[in-house]
């Protein structure tokens, strides 16, 4: 499907965002396909020279909101691979699967619960929507979405292990580890980022959902009892972390999972979703999970997962309101709501508008011209700069195309050194959302640039 055919008419977002995005990203080096040179490999993406620093600085905001921001919550960095029965105790050996179907005519294959017929038990009246064939398709299968991998040198031999499906396990397994040695009080929080890997069925809208991606994941441990309480206040806690990104409040929203959405170990669920161009969808969870997890680990590795305290002398297991948000998912969020076009002077000008702590490079320097020593001075101000901040030093081309690069890089500030700073050490400084250009002295630019990301960043 093109992203044309998915957009939906109420989005607000520019035609044909998905495929303006993917285009930009490996333009300007934000996402590039997997092994693009061997013709691919099913969705997987490689983040570019600005595509890494824009998740970088996603996954730092998320950082110090929840570990520095907090002082009940620590962070924690767990393997990929782990013990196999891991993920028998944790259902995902038996239960991590989707219903799988297949056209006989196209050997196309798609999640049973995406097609509206076969959904509904009706597979006689389905049509397939690669091939248009009716009536093709497989009885739905359940299909384990977990990559299997051996461990050990004789193949035959060897352990399966497998590549994890999320990262929360590997928290909910050191839960007793991490109280023990940051001798954290219940209530408290466990943080960690990571990859995760899923063989899913039908990944694709770009990034949105591909086999292999980092989720950046908090479980609260709290107090039986208290759960209701501490999933409202991380509710609200992480839509305002959405908010403080700059993400348009109009086009995020909460869904509450119904009875049939539900994990039968949560007791309430909620996505946050963003209004893509191919409509509603969550980029993170908030899951009320009970003692489940823990009380499972206990039961399968026979060690104590308990919490004893001791000032009201009892002993329990911790009930867990787990965050789950997905960094390269929340990384298309952010880079759909910052994508604008505008009409200037008979030109489309593309710029993201990122907010500026966000942003891969902070600040780009430019020579107006090489002659009468503008480059010595503008690679001076460019080293000067390097020790805070990401800095860009582009000294050729016309002014104009400087700009515009940019501002598909959603830089926010350009300094370029001109005539008149080789008179009053001064530069202009160009304002990428306003356009606006002010003169700034050469000494105070490092100052102005800090006070311009600070207050951005003080938003999260
Ligand atoms: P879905 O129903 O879309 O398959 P899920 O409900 O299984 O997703 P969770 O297991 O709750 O998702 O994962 C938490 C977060 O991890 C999601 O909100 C999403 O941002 C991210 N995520 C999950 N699967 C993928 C994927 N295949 N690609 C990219 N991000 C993903």
């Amino acid at each position: 499907m093109t992203a044309e055919k998915l957009q939906t008419p109420d989005s607000g977002h520019p035609p044909d965002l998905m495929d303006k995005i993917v285009s930009l990203s490996k333009r300007r080096g934000f996402i590039f396909q997997s092994s693009e040179i061997y013709g691919g490999v099913g969705s997987v993406y490689d983040y570019g020279p600005l595509g890494v620093e824009l998740k970088n600085n996603i996954q730092q905001s998320w950082w110090r909101e929840m570990v520095f921001r907090y002082d009940n919550i620590v962070g924690l960095d767990a393997g990929i691979l782990m013990n196999p029965e891991v993920w028998v105790a944790s259902g995902h050996v038996g239960a991590f699967t989707d219903p799988l179907v297949e056209c006989r005519n196209c050997h196309r294959r798609y999640r049973a619960d995406e097609l509206e017929q076969v959904a509904a038990g009706n597979l006689e009246a389905q049509q397939c929507p690669s091939c248009g064939k009716t009536g093709e398709f497989t009885e739905p299968r359940q299909f384990n979405l977990m990559f299997k991998t051996f461990m050990g040198a004789v193949e035959q031999e060897a352990a399966t292990v497998y590549l994890r499906p999320e990262t929360a396990q590997g928290i909910f397994v050191n839960f007793k580890n991490v109280q023990d040695s940051a001798r954290r009080k219940v209530p408290f929080g466990i943080a960690q980022v990571g990859k995760a890997f899923r063989n899913e069925i039908t990944p694709g809208n770009f990034i949105f959902r591909t086999r292999e991606f980092e989720q950046m994941e908090m479980q609260f441990f709290v107090k039986p009892g208290s759960e209701d309480e501490w999933f409202e206040t991380w509710k609200e806690r992480r839509m305002d972390w959405a908010r403080s990104l700059g993400i348009r409040s109009e086009r995020l929203r909460f869904h509450q999972h119904g009875p049939d959405e539900l994990a039968h170990y949560c007791k309430d669920a909620y996505d946050i979703e963003y209004l893509f161009p191919f409509g509603w969808q969550e980029f993170e969870g908030i899951h009320n999970r009970t003692d489940y997890d823990l009380t499972r680990h206990q039961e399968h590795s026979g060690k104590k997962l308990e919490y004893f305290d001791q000032a009201a002398n009892d002993r329990f297991v911790p009930y867990v309101v787990e965050t789950s948000a997905g960094l390269s998912r929340t990384l298309l969020v952010v880079l759909a709501d910052a994508y604008d076009e505008e009409e200037i002077e008979g030109d489309t000008r593309v710029v993201l508008r990122l907010n500026p702590a966000l942003a891969p490079v902070q600040a780009a320097v430019f020579p107006l011209t090489k002659k009468d020593g503008m480059p010595e001075v503008a690679e001076k101000l460019a080293a000067d700069l390097r020790g805070s901040f990401n800095v860009f030093f582009d000294g050729a081309g016309s002014i104009g195309r400087r700009y515009r690069r940019q501002d598909e890089a959603g830089t926010p500030f350009c300094m370029t050194i001109d005539n008149q700073t080789l008179e009053d050490q001064t530069v202009t400084v160009r304002d990428r959302d306003t356009l606006e250009q002010t003169r700034v002295s050469l000494t105070g630019v490092s100052a102005y640039l800090h006070e311009a990301i600070a207050a951005a960043r003080n938003q999260f």
